[in-house]
């Protein structure tokens, strides 16, 4: 069935703060290998969704289930999860703004295990030829030598992403990430996931539509702690709920 070849398979999940049902027996699932746009209002649970699947808040009820069942998330602490592969991007950019690009990079492969990083140690030819690669992915090679702190804001989104890649996770969890970008900065992240997919499972919550359908993914919409649609875009934009409650008319 679907629930058992899932790479990610929300069960039942149900978190409340002082008796608000922040999360209401959320289910769906995420295929290895599928990119999930989603979308929902402000207060639909879309964060307290990332932090249940990354061990940052524990659900009441409900099972995360890993790789075809193999693991259940729930009971796991965050670092445990973050060793089994799973790379979160919070919305706001957080480089290392004093050191150069290249630098972010060695502090965020050297992180790998949780071990507190320093750029005494000398990194291994395989690193760098990791480093190379996260590089050229997401088109900063002209900037390794640059001081973080002095790239736009598009480009510290993107240094990020390099250094979540670098990690090399299997599911990439991505917030906001084309807030306060540029049109133009929106596109080329958009083809930067869509280019991150084709070797990685991506799940990327976003509020920018043109983006959204840039992706061009599966998009689910949260109201409500729970799943209101699921679809393709063009479905999902044509949902009167989802209208409703989150488009507007
Ligand atoms: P979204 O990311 O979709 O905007 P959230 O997951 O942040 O939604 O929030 C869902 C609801 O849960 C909101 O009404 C929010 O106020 C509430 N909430 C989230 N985190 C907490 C918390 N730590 N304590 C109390 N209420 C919270």
């Amino acid at each position: 069935s679907e629930t058992t070849s899932a790479l990610l398979y929300l069960n039942g999940i149900s978190v409340s703060f002082d008796g608000f049902r922040a999360l209401n027996e959320l289910s769906f699932v995420i295929e290895p290998g599928e990119m999930r746009a989603i979308i929902g209002p402000n207060g639909a649970g879309k964060t307290t969704m990332m932090d249940v699947i990354t061990g940052k808040t524990r659900p009441d009820t409900g099972d995360v289930f890993f790789e075809q069942g193999k693991y259940d998330l729930s009971t796991l602490d965050e670092t445990e999860i973050a060793t089994l592969g799973i790379g979160r991007k919070f919305q706001k950019p957080t480089v290392f703004e004093m050191h150069t690009v290249e630098d972010n990079l060695q502090l965020a492969l050297k992180n790998d295990r949780g071990v507190k990083a320093t750029l005494f140690w000398k990194s291994s030819p395989e690193q760098e030829a990791r480093i190379d690669e996260v590089l050229e992915t997401v088109r900063l090679k002209a900037l390794r030598h640059r001081v973080a702190g002095s790239l736009s804001h598009g480009q510290k989104q993107w240094l990020e992403i390099a250094m979540l890649l670098a990690q090399d996770p299997k599911l990439l969890l991505v917030d906001e990430p084309v807030a306060g970008m540029t049109d133009v900065e929106t596109m080329q992240t958009a083809e930067l996931l869509r280019e991150i997919n084709r070797t990685k499972s991506v799940v990327v919550v976003e509020h920018d539509m043109a983006f959204v359908r840039e992706l061009g993914v599966k998009v689910t919409c949260l109201h409500e702690g729970s799943v209101l649609a699921e679809g393709s875009i063009d479905q999902v934009s044509a949902n009167d709920r989802v209208v409703e409650v989150y488009l507007g008319r």
